[in-house]
């Protein structure tokens, strides 16, 4: 029994690649000293390999100088940077590409743009100085199909023509090497059967130049596994994790005997220890109907962090149910071995570990009337404007504000007990002083605390509540050099005390405004963290809700009158598949309803971001709250669209400033971005707010857009 791999993650053990990176950027180190770096831990990830693995493309993982779509673009010639520097341009800045999310995980990739391009535009380009670490035998690149399946500007008809250029000069590259692994995860799409019958296409052209092809999906199942397994490569991965579907299909019809099947039956997406014993099993039933058989991980392992053995502060018990990277290659070797009768494997399951009774009954006694509010949106209306006495296009902000070094350092020392509570606190609150002071003198209408005391949206409240871990080395890139440590959900959810209370009612206790109370929902805690399996998520999900509940039942005590649930993940964690969405947004819908169901005199707001807004509208419009406030930055006329489509009663707050620029919009944009939509939209529905929170912004940015925001909404009031 062959083991197979591919994916390792490319920060490196101690974040090397980030700093690396970063380093560049700030002029401390030059292109040569970058590569050296990247370089270095491409060497000790191929080295991680070798220790367990028999067969692995030996780019060593995916080590890009930023993103591995940006590099196929440019490997084909869709783009040329002369180096490094121009290279990162595409990444970042004025010229950056538009940057979306990688199927339903947490990585977010450069979108190629092909706009205007009537003809394919490729050739092979891969001498390109930002392709310099493309060295090795055996390549890990992107396939054809997936490429421009996300790729954007593709005109329909175009497709074809566009699909076989490319299919062209993959050939030409191909025909340097004897062995490559195609990546083709877009193959786990509900694909049309034109599409199938292009990638059937492409994929006999491809076999024409001799190369041995391991064709790899992951994610899910595939749709069309009769016409996969007969493409003419060497080799097809299939994600048996998340694709049951595709184990049932190869149990019961199995598998071409002039292939080999690469059996990923190792978690690339989730953190706890394989059941080797189960996984060998499966080897065994497939090995009855599979001639070649090897056994891999089912995803790529860049969505785990590097390895558990770094985490000095986790419980050990928890410790040994835990599996990142390092862990999941072992895992593999495990597995082969008990195939073979080696090892005696032992499970490490987390089994009544975590379990809380008083929880699971608290769950268990849920009713349906838990989720209905008692009061409808047009009554709680009245009961606002009353309570309220908001004017017409009010403003406020999303939440979070610049963040200073002092801050950060502060925070830390708390965290790490260097400094006393009682110290900390203070700092905070001189924070919360400044913030309000900083928020009357611009004349808001509904304020802010400024989440100093969080370091993250989800971090902090994982910190908070039991049943969840935090790590303190357990990093992942979002994207590009951005990381952030993914909690783990490993037990019952439930809240110990209050959270976030203290602030929001010192914060309250400074102004006659109103403050909003600020948590984040149960879907986005849930999707960016590792969250046990055997549970299942919509429990967990109710389990943080009635958590969140508790909380703002707090708050309604303290006298605040506004709380904002946001649920900025709220539609990255849908299922690839369409037809997984109904089960999904059920739970997900209701646990925002669970959650927010308590005095209708409170105004609930949510706030999203990145959503694709027009496929998830209805699904929004179940959510019971009376305030949204969206990310509009990118094209507010067809997102007022979806909204004007469904008859949709609640306030909504379009972000008239795209945080994610550091331009400042003047106040006649602002103006005209609200009476464009006011054809569509009553005005007694309008807020003003910035697309995001405004954590990353630096402060003189920051004054003068909120200012123009202001002056704009007074505009809009006369
Ligand atoms: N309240 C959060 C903040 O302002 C929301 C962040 C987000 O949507 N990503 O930072
Ligand atoms: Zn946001």
């Amino acid at each position: 029994m062959k083991t197979y791999a591919y994916g390792f993650p490319k920060l490196g053990r101690n974040r090397e690649f980030k700093k690396a990176v970063e380093d560049f950027w700030k002029g401390n180190i030059n292109e040569s000293g970058l590569l050296k770096v990247l370089a270095g831990i491409q060497k000790e990830n191929i080295r991680l390999y070798q220790e367990k693995i028999d067969i692995f493309p030996d780019s060593g993982g995916q080590v890009s100088g930023y993103d591995f779509m940006l590099d196929t673009a440019i490997l084909f010639g869709l783009y040329d940077p002369k180096d490094l520097k121009e290279y990162y341009e595409l990444c970042r800045g004025h010229n950056a590409l538009e940057m979306t999310k990688w199927f339903n995980t947490n990585y977010h990739y450069l979108v190629p743009d092909f706009h205007g391009l009537v003809e394919h535009p490729f050739r092979l380009n891969k001498d390109n100085p930002a392709l310099n670490l493309m060295g090795g035998n055996f390549p890990q690149i992107i396939g054809p199909f997936t490429f421009l399946k996300l790729s954007k500007g593709i005109d329909k008809n175009n497709l074809r023509p566009m699909f076989l250029g490319l299919v062209r000069v993959y050939g030409q590259l191909l025909s340097q090497y004897h062995q490559a692994q195609i990546d083709e995860p877009s193959f786990v799409l509900e694909l049309s059967r034109e599409e199938v019958d292009l990638i059937k296409e492409g994929y006999e052209m491809l076999a024409q130049i001799g190369c041995k092809i391991t064709l790899m999906t992951y994610y899910d199942s595939v749709d069309f596994l009769n016409e996969l397994l007969n493409l003419p490569v060497h080799a097809i991965g299939l994600d048996f994790v998340r694709g049951k579907d595709n184990l049932k299909y190869i149990q019961n019809n199995g598998f071409p005997d002039n292939k080999t099947l690469i059996a990923g039956l190792v978690d690339g997406r989730n953190v706890w220890a394989n059941n080797i014993a189960q996984s060998s099993a499966i080897l065994k039933s497939l090995s009855v109907k599979v001639k070649q058989l090897a056994v891999s991980n089912a995803a790529p392992l860049y969505h785990l962090p590097f390895s558990v053995t770094l985490e000095e502060g986790l419980d050990s018990r928890l410790k040994k149910c835990l599996s990142f990277a390092v862990e999941k290659l072992a895992e593999i070797r495990l597995i082969a071995d008990s195939f073979q009768g080696k090892v005696a494997p032992v499970y490490n399951g987390l089994g009544e570990y975590g379990k809380n009774k008083t929880v699971q009954s608290r769950i268990a006694n849920l009713k349906e009337a838990d989720f209905v509010k008692p009061v409808p949106l047009q009554d709680r209306r009245i009961r606002h404007n009353r309570l309220l006495g908001l004017p017409k296009f009010p403003t406020t902000t999303i939440g979070s504000f610049p963040q200073t070094q002092e801050l950060r350092s502060k925070r830390s020392s708390f965290t790490k007990g260097q400094i006393a509570s009682g110290d900390y606190k203070n700092y905070i609150q001189g924070e919360i002083d400044r913030l309000i002071a900083f928020q009357e003198k611009l004349d808001l209408d509904v304020l802010v605390h400024g989440e100093y005391e969080r370091t993250d949206m989800v971090e902090f409240f994982a910190q908070n509540l039991d049943g969840i871990a935090t790590t303190e080395h357990g990093w992942i890139i979002s994207y590009g050099t951005r990381v952030y440590r993914p909690p783990m959900i490993f037990g019952d959810v439930s809240r110990p005390k209050p959270m976030t209370i203290d602030e929001i009612r010192y914060a309250q206790s400074k102004t006659k405004k109103p403050v909003k109370g600020m948590l984040t929902g149960a879907v986005t805690i849930i999707a960016w963290s590792f969250c046990r399996e055997d549970i299942p998520i919509g429990n967990v999900a109710y389990q943080i809700s009635l958590s969140l509940k508790d909380e703002i039942k707090d708050y309604e005590q303290a006298g605040i009158k506004i709380v904002q649930v946001d649920e900025a993940a709220f539609r990255e964690k849908a299922p690839i598949k369409r037809r997984g969405w109904p089960a999904y947004f059920e739970w997900a819908v209701k646990s925002f309803n669970l959650a927010t169901n308590t005095n209708p005199d409170t105004q609930i707001h949510t706030h999203m971001c990145y959503s694709e807004f027009g496929e998830i509208i209805d699904y929004i419009n179940q959510m019971d709250f009376d305030v949204i406030s969206i990310e509009a930055s990118r094209s507010k006329g067809d997102i007022i669209a979806f909204f004007e489509n469904i008859n949709f009663r609640r306030q909504i707050g379009l972000g008239v400033w795209d945080i994610h620029s550091p331009a400042v919009p003047p106040t006649n944009k602002m103006v005209d971005i609200v009476r464009r939509s006011l054809q569509k939209i009553p005005q007694e529905n309008f807020w003003l707010n910035p697309d995001c929170g405004l954590k990353t912004r630096q402060w003189p940015e920051v004054r003068q857009a909120l200012a123009n925001m202001v002056a704009a909404s007074h505009a809009l009031r006369q």
